[in-house]
């Protein structure tokens, strides 16, 4: 799954879910995340961020955004 990560904290961009075709963005509390679950791995929003705020799970700047992206897809 791609994660978001911390340049999107008080991001008011919205290029991201506009562009995921799963609808898979979910508001944290000061930024956005990515339900992993329903992520299907397209890689659209990527290029898409403004922020550049957006990687894929496997990429190292995710690392300690993965758990957090669940934790807040699933409070909604
Ligand atoms: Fe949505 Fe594709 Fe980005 Fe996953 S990689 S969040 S499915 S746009």
């Amino acid at each position: 799954a791609y994660v978001v990560t911390e340049n999107c904290i008080k991001c008011k961009y919205q290029d991201c879910v506009e562009v995921c075709p799963v609808d898979c963005f979910y508001e944290g509390e000061n930024f956005l995340v990515i339900n992993p679950d329903e992520c299907i791995d397209c890689g659209v929003c990527e290029p898409e961020c403004p922020a550049e705020a957006i990687f894929p799970d496997s990429d190292p700047k995710a690392a300690d955004w993965s758990e957090v992206n669940r934790q807040y897809a699933g409070e909604w």
